[in-house]
């Protein structure tokens, strides 16, 4: 029986590994990556590792062992069907028979494009019969620290989103509460909306991003359409601005504040508040 982690050698991935590995004996851990290049840093702490690929499903049959509990971390590349990726794992999962699959989600309430992909895989999940948690991960603060470039060039936060507030959380508070799961008990068939114990708006940000590096930083509220372009024109494929910047569209609509306390429940201690996460990213 093992603790199996696929895309562990992306951003949540890693930070999950990491948490288990204070946890649970690195011989417990398999972590399931595509380049076992990227995966030696694993391997260097006695953590297993499975080679297989969301767009080849026999690449994950025989992978998993009856018993397992597995997490599935939600793949990244929306023009390759994210579903029809993620069901491979679960049927895998199933026919195995592991004791609980987890899955990194999106909030109950987001209505953006972004979510149609987790809504199908949970349906998928839910049909497979295996004991399930829901992950509804609410939006990693780091989507927004770990692009201060060009907010710091022009001094304004660009946004869509108006008015609206989003309850981020950091990407290690979302480890953790993968981890919670992963290695507590009672979690079979469980939803759980998590996200950040305090909502801001995009004027506190720049407030805060002022405060901390000494400049007036504005927020420049500008149109949906506006951010599309303005994220195509910085070299993004068009159906992923619009993607993102229908986000923004969610978040005016509050679809991205989670109330729910789900995530400080689960890891046991208050959530990563915005400004630590300001501060990490401007220390660099
Ligand atoms: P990430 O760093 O982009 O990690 C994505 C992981 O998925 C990587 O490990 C990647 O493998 C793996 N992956 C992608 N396609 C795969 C394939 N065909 N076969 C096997 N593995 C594949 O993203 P993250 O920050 O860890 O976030 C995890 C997921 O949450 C994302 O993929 C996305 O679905 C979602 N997300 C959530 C938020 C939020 O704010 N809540 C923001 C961004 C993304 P490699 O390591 O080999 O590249």
């Amino acid at each position: 029986m093992s603790i199996v982690v696929t895309g562990a050698t992306g951003q949540l991935g890693r930070l999950v590994v990491e948490q288990l590995l204070e946890r649970v004996p690195a011989a417990q851990i398999t972590a399931v990556v595509r380049d076992q290049a990227k995966a030696a840093g694993l391997t260097a702490r006695g953590v297993r590792t499975a080679i297989a690929d969301y767009n080849a499903p026999e690449t994950f049959e025989g992978l998993f062992t009856a018993g397992d509990k597995v997490l599935l971390i939600s793949g990244n590349e929306f023009d390759k069907g994210r579903v029809r990726q993620h069901q491979a794992v679960i049927d895998a999962a199933a026919a195995a028979g592991v004791a609980l699959l987890a899955y990194t989600s999106a909030p109950g309430t987001l209505t953006a494009a972004l979510a149609d992909d987790h809504r199908a895989t949970e349906e998928v999940l839910r049909a497979s019969g295996l004991p399930y948690s829901l992950l509804r991960n609410g939006w990693y603060h780091e989507n927004y620290t770990e692009h201060l470039a060009p907010v710091l060039e022009h001094a304004a936060v660009v946004a869509a989103a108006g008015d609206g507030r989003v309850s981020s959380a950091s990407r290690a508070d979302y480890a953790a509460a993968a981890v919670a799961v992963l290695t507590g008990e009672g979690h079979e068939n469980t939803t759980y909306e998590l996200g950040g114990d305090e909502a801001w708006g995009f004027a506190e940000y720049a407030a805060e991003l002022s405060r901390q590096t000494g400049r007036e930083i504005a927020y420049t509220p500008v149109s949906v359409e506006a951010l599309t372009g303005i994220l195509t024109g910085s070299g993004l494929p068009a159906p992923l601005a619009r993607i993102l910047a229908g986000v923004d569209a969610s978040i005016e609509k509050g679809e991205l504040v989670v109330s729910s306390g789900d995530l400080s429940r689960l890891i046991g201690r208050p959530t990563t508040p915005l400004a630590e996460a300001v501060g990490a990213a401007l220390k660099g």
